[in-house]
């Protein structure tokens, strides 16, 4: 290092010189002498790294308490920042899955603001579980006879199996040992529930007869998982619950079903595609239902359980219960979200969710030529830009085949290089309410099914 350099290195004011000046004062007031200090040391480093690559003092150097003021106002900002989700997957598990409606919005702030019933019986004294209100909404919806809610469906496969299964054998299709994105097997969980993984059948085909033959006195559970993420097609037979209830009962081992997402509702009424109704498999006589609460239910991250009382009972006792079970504030959005379900005529309007699946195509082209001519004069020299059609998807372990018909804004770079794509995804990103679109063929896709502030959108963008 030349002496210049050196000279340089000692111009970085020490961490004390810089507190006792009055300037830190504030910021001092406000968060504290740990946390400006361990800011400060950072800057200095920066100072350092600066110096050795450019022999020169970053310009910031000039007043360090503005500088160190906006790194802490930086670390500030949200853990969870909003965008707008441009992806054209309406359920992204990544951007936290369904958006709430209003009214769960509503009853999770005041669940949050005062002290509620939750384990409180208001008509005696007793002490009630804390799923007893929400579950006696469930059993109504579904003709269950009880239901248990925990943190995840994860976390409900991974009750149901360690309350009913621990040591014993749990009889499974291989056509149904699904992965689901991230670290979610089945075979894992059943490991980890304690019990042992009966595989049954083919990948493709699988016969009551194999069920049957695969009973012992080891036998535990019959279960059904559904495939939720992907299709097998072709030459496949599967075992209906109906058939696998009949053998249940005839051995008198429970049958249970993972449903993944699942629906309350018929999908097909809005012309979505099908997906199974927890309903249906209570009404064929399975004991235990589980499903998500924030895939196609549209309400907030939990897992339902639903189906006979007693096996329920045994859930709600069960030591990981406790562990699994989940707080007020998600009680409380799960409630006003199956509100909703009871008054079918609102739903598809306050639902989020389901208000972006159901959003028609010609609607989303009208929003896209309403943006495209401030987008154009923002963004047109560098980009050819178009309102395209385009294909969303549902998400969340919905079928990856069934797609649903839309409009895109697309961007395409006039000079035909793929970094100036990348740099404006990545402007976007770093936006202070960042756009997250989709690439894909060279162009930049923002499908406009899930936007619901335009004005906020071209604020971002356009300004
Ligand atoms: C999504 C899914 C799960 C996991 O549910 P989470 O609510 O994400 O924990 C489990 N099983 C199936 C079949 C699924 O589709």
């Amino acid at each position: 290092m030349s002496a210049d350099g050196q000279t340089l290195f000692s111009q970085i004011p020490s961490v004390d010189t810089l507190l006792r000046d009055t300037a830190f004062q504030p910021l001092l007031e406000t968060y504290g002498a740990p946390l400006v200090t361990q800011c400060l040391r950072v800057l200095q480093q920066q100072a350092r790294d600066a110096i050795q690559q450019s022999q020169s003092l970053p310009a910031w150097c000039d007043a360090w308490a503005q500088a160190a003021e906006a790194q802490l106002a930086q670390g500030q900002r949200d853990a969870l920042r909003p965008v707008f989700n441009l992806t054209g997957t309406v359920l992204h598990t990544n951007l936290g899955r369904a958006l709430l409606a209003e009214e769960a919005i509503d009853a999770c702030a005041a669940a949050m603001r005062h002290a509620v019933t939750l384990e409180y019986d208001l008509d005696g004294a007793g002490r009630g579980h804390r799923d007893r209100a929400i579950a006696d909404r469930l059993c109504e919806l579904t003709g269950a006879e009880d239901a248990c809610i925990v943190n995840n469906n994860a976390a409900a496969v991974l009750l149901m199996l360690a309350a009913l299964a621990t040591g014993k054998e749990v009889v499974v299709s291989r056509g149904e040992l699904v992965e689901i994105g991230g670290s979610f097997r089945i075979p894992d969980v059943m490991r980890q529930a304690g019990c042992t993984l009966r595989e049954v059948g083919t990948t493709n085909r699988t016969h009551l007869k194999d069920y049957r033959a695969a009973l012992t006195e080891h036998t535990g559970l019959l279960m059904k998982v559904h495939t939720s993420n992907y299709a097998i097609q072709g030459f496949t037979a599967a075992v209906s619950e109906e058939e696998l209830v009949a053998l249940g009962r005839e051995q008198g081992i429970p049958v249970i079903t993972d449903l993944g997402s699942g629906s309350l509702v018929d999908m097909t009424q809005y012309g979505l595609p099908a997906e199974p109704m927890p309903q249906k498999l209570i009404a064929a006589g399975a004991d235990l239902v589980s499903f998500s609460g924030d895939k196609l239910l549209g309400g907030p991250q939990a897992g339902i359980i639903v189906g006979k009382r007693h096996l329920i009972e045994k859930l709600q006792q069960h030591p990981l219960k406790r562990a699994l079970r989940v707080g007020k504030m998600t009680l409380a959005a799960l409630d006003a979200t199956l509100r909703l379900y009871q008054q079918p005529a609102k739903l598809s309007a306050h639902l989020p969710a389901l208000r972006h699946l159901t959003r028609a195509p010609q609607a989303i082209q009208v929003t896209a030529e309403r943006l495209l001519p401030a987008l154009i004069a923002r963004y047109g020299e560098r980009f050819d830009i178009r309102v395209e059609p385009c294909l969303s998807q549902i998400g969340s372990g919905s079928l990856p085949v069934d797609r649903l018909p839309g409009y895109a804004l697309t961007l395409t770079p006039r000079n035909g290089r793929g970094g100036e794509l990348e740099s404006l995804a990545k402007a976007w990103r770093e936006l202070p309410e960042p756009v997250i679109g989709r690439l894909s063929d060279g162009r930049l896709w923002l499908d406009l099914r899930c936007l619901d502030d335009e004005e906020g959108l071209l604020k971002e963008l356009c300004q």
